[in-house]
């Protein structure tokens, strides 16, 4: 079905109605918000296959790869919620007051509000995880804000069955009209006036580096400059350290061809870029990951669009100066299949080409050749921000390389050892997000509970009398929620 773009006029009317709910909502409490979300996660159950072979139709993503998927958006929406009830994320203090000081310490109590409606845009890779029901979407409900999602135009008919879904559960759990709504538009128009709209008070971003940046710069043009969380493309560098890769080319070499061609390499998580200290075990590295490229089948992408932004930017990275194509998947390619490739670079080629850094969206990687540890802490300095980035090493390899350890500490999210970047768990401790260009505020992510942070701000209450205070903030602690008491972490009442 086709789906009209909304009007600049359609879209003041839908934010004028996320205000009018938002103080609505903002008070409702943390039990209300659960309840809610856990409502969502059940209606989404409740799709049944009938949403799973819509998505398959529109994305091209494999059936079990969209079970898995919409699996973890239900525990994502399940778990927030759990994470929101019990309002660790609120980071209530209480100060109490010493009126017999000098001059007199007031009553002093902070915890985080909502900051009002978020505009949610949602990537083409994940239609459900980081979509419109995605994390973004969970955390805005759990922090206390209305969402409003711009579909993502490559999965309409999976966003419009998801937005019915969640619109089924906010009547069931009678929120106020304007709580949510789901908005299409195929042009950025429509991105740009729900971002400048007076009434959005955050946006939550996951996509590519351009649309993110656009956003952001958008939000922070206004009058009334916002926060825009936006994540972004990331090339994911994996240091293979020398003494791991003597002992184990090979076996590194097959994992990393699993990881590379993983989901047609369609992850913000793909590890784009591998770096080595040249030598004989470099060599069979690259050797056995060409060969095992070359066995691997190509698969259909998610849309002609990434294809085709696939083909143009690979062809682009391979006719640098001094890149050489490594090898190609043997199997011929069909229309909208992404041919796995690998490519290779010299340190210095690297260095010298800031086209080498660029996301290659899609089943590709370089692999590059240092030509010793200082060339390798080199290349890792020059590095942009990364969501993740991997030390493929023995412990002597770490402890013998400071240097490389603290460079690329300084330049990612999150830091894997022995393992590969993709495949992101779903738990508080995890780091989704990195410096720029990788994220565009490092000091969130959009996985985990954490995330509903970015949603809200915080407020002190100063000498106000313990009835009139939010229950979050009551002596009695009601809600049974962590507080710091006067410096001490406690659940206990005043
Ligand atoms: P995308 O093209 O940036 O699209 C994402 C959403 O933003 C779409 O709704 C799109 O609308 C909108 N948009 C993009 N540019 C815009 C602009 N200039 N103005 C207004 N709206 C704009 O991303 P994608 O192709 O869906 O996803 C692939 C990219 O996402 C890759 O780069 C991948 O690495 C990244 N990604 C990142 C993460 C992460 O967690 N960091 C996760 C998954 C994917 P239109 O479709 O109308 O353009």
């Amino acid at each position: 079905m086709n789906y009209k773009d909304f009007s600049v006029e359609e879209i003041d009317i839908v934010m004028q109605q996320a205000w009018h709910a938002f103080h609505i909502y903002r008070k409702f409490s943390l039990t209300q918000r659960a309840a809610f979300m856990k409502a969502i996660a059940i209606e989404l159950e409740n799709c049944g296959d009938t949403l799973i072979h819509t998505a398959m139709q529109e994305t091209n993503l494999p059936e079990a790869r969209l079970r898995g998927e919409r699996a973890r958006t239900i525990f994502q929406l399940n778990s927030y919620a759990e994470a929101c009830e019990k309002g660790i994320w609120l980071a209530a203090s209480i100060d109490t007051g010493i009126p017999d000081k000098t001059p007199p310490k007031p009553d002093i109590r902070k915890m985080l509000v909502p900051l009002g409606p978020v505009v949610v845009f949602g990537a083409s890779n994940f239609p459900f995880a980081y979509s419109t029901a995605g994390g973004d979407t969970a955390c805005a409900f759990a922090a206390g804000c209305p969402v409003i999602v711009k579909a993502h135009p490559a999965h309409v008919e999976t966003s419009e069955m998801v937005a019915k879904a969640i619109l089924v559960a906010a009547e069931k759990c009678q929120m106020p009209k304007g709580i949510f709504t789901h908005v299409h538009g195929a042009n950025f128009e429509v991105g740009k006036a729900l971002v400048i709209h007076p009434y959005t008070k955050a946006v939550g971003f996951t996509g590519s580096y351009s649309g993110g940046k656009q956003l952001f710069d958008w939000g922070n043009q206004r009058k009334e400059p916002i926060p825009v969380f936006a994540e972004m493309g990331s090339i994911n560098p994996v240091f293979l350290l020398p003494e791991k890769l003597k002992s184990s080319a090979n076996d590194i070499a097959v994992l990393y061809a699993g990881s590379i061609t993983l989901g047609v390499g369609q992850f913000c998580t793909n590890p784009g870029l591998i770096i080595g200290i040249d030598g004989d075990a470099l060599q069979t590295f690259i050797h056995d990951l060409g060969k095992a490229i070359q066995k691997t089948e190509p698969a259909l992408m998610l849309h002609s669009g990434i294809v085709s932004a696939y083909k143009k930017n690979k062809g682009h990275a391979l006719l640098q100066e001094d890149v050489h194509l490594v090898a190609e998947s043997e199997t011929m390619v069909e229309e909208n299949q992404g041919l796995p490739t690998i490519a290779t670079a010299s340190g210095q080629t690297f260095l010298n080409n800031p086209v080498l850094q660029q996301e290659v969206f899609g089943p590709y990687s370089i692999v590059i050749r240092c030509k010793d540890m200082p060339e390798m802490i080199e290349v890792a300095k020059s590095l942009e921000g990364q969501l993740s980035s991997t030390f493929m090493a023995t412990e002597n390899d770490i402890t013998e390389n400071d240097e490389l350890v603290e460079a690329v500490k300084n330049i990612c999210g999150r830091f894997i050892l022995n393992n590969v970047p993709t495949g992101v768990e779903v738990c508080l401790s995890m780091q989704h997000g990195g410096p720029f260009p990788a994220s565009t505020d490092s000091r969130f992510g959009s996985v985990g509970a954490d995330g509903i942070k970015r949603f809200a701000r915080p407020i002190a209450f100063q000498n106000w009398s313990n009835n009139l205070l939010p229950d979050e903030l009551k002596n009695e602690n009601t809600l049974g929620i962590w507080r710091t008491v006067n410096n001490e972490l406690t659940k206990e009442a005043l």
